[in-house]
């Protein structure tokens, strides 16, 4: 039985990982804004990995903020909790709470629910890249890396990479520092992140999310490192537009 028990695994995850091995979409970072893109795009009937080096998915959701387990959004993404199935509180006319628990669980079901394959404790160390376009991206487990082991990553081909690793915007600064490329923000460059500014820093965030290099779009806290505006605070729902408008933008490139 014990034997059994280990081939099931073995032969369930070998399946799984190598049905992304060449995939539509690999999303870098299991935030609100990453999860939200894969729920869609998978939904869209389009193959999609999502990629976490922590074990447990969800991103900054989880500790609402400061550790008190609430999470405040605004009117115009309720919608979006609403189609989640996610519980939420009037607070006056703009905003409502949540449970970030229950967030976090909804946005995690959901993208696994739709088709998406989530890989929690791989972490993405580089991109594949090939003069003009980001084609992939290179994984390896979080632990390998932690421990400082001397051992090779994978590598996994995907049409679309969206980088939603939040503060930092790690893949898009490492692609754009390793490859050497001029990526499509004012300055050529990482702008970074600007201090706190609720209002702007929500807005900004979904108009920033768009493609920064041929082949790699950025959303959520990612976004704004990017292109230079403000971080928010504990309030979300302009994470869950973001991935909303990620995912439009990533299928209206995969259906041409
Ligand atoms: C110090 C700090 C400050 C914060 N300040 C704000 C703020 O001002 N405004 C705000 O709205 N929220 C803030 N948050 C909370 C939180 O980051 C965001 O609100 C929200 O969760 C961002 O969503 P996101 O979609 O950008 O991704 P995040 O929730 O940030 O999730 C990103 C995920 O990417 C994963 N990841 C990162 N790099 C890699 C990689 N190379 N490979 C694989 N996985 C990777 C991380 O493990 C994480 O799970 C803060 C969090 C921290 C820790």
């Amino acid at each position: 039985m014990e034997v059994d028990i280990s081939k099931a695994i073995v032969r369930g995850y070998a399946a799984k990982l190598e049905s992304c091995l060449d995939c539509d979409l690999v999303v870098v970072g299991a935030g609100p804004s990453g999860l939200l893109c894969a729920a869609h795009v998978a939904r869209a009937g389009r193959n999609v990995a999502v990629f976490d080096r922590k074990l447990a998915p969800g991103g900054g959701v989880w500790g609402g903020a400061m550790l008190f387990n609430e999470v405040v959004i605004q009117q115009a993404a309720v919608a979006i909790l609403e189609e989640l199935g996610v519980r939420h509180t009037r607070v006056d006319d703009r905003f409502v709470r949540a449970d970030s628990v229950e967030l976090a669980a909804s946005l995690i079901y959901r993208a696994v629910h739709a088709g998406a394959k989530v890989f929690n404790g791989v972490s993405v160390e580089d991109v594949i890249f090939k003069g003009d376009r980001i084609g992939g991206v290179v994984i390896n487990y979080t632990p390998i890396l932690l421990n400082n082991l001397h051992v090779d990553p994978l590598s996994m081909r995907a049409k679309v990479v969206l980088d939603g690793t939040g503060h930092g915007a790690e893949l898009t600064a490492r692609a754009a520092q390793k490859a050497g490329i001029r990526l499509e923000t004012p300055t050529g460059g990482l702008m970074g992140e600007k201090p706190m500014w609720a209002e702007m820093g929500e807005k900004m965030t979904v108009e920033n999310t768009r493609r920064v290099y041929p082949g790699l779009y950025v959303s959520g806290m990612a976004a704004n490192g990017v292109f230079g505006s403000a971080r928010m605070g504990p309030i979300f729902g302009g994470m869950l537009l973001s991935g909303q408008r990620a995912a439009k933008l990533i299928l209206e490139e995969l259906g041409r």
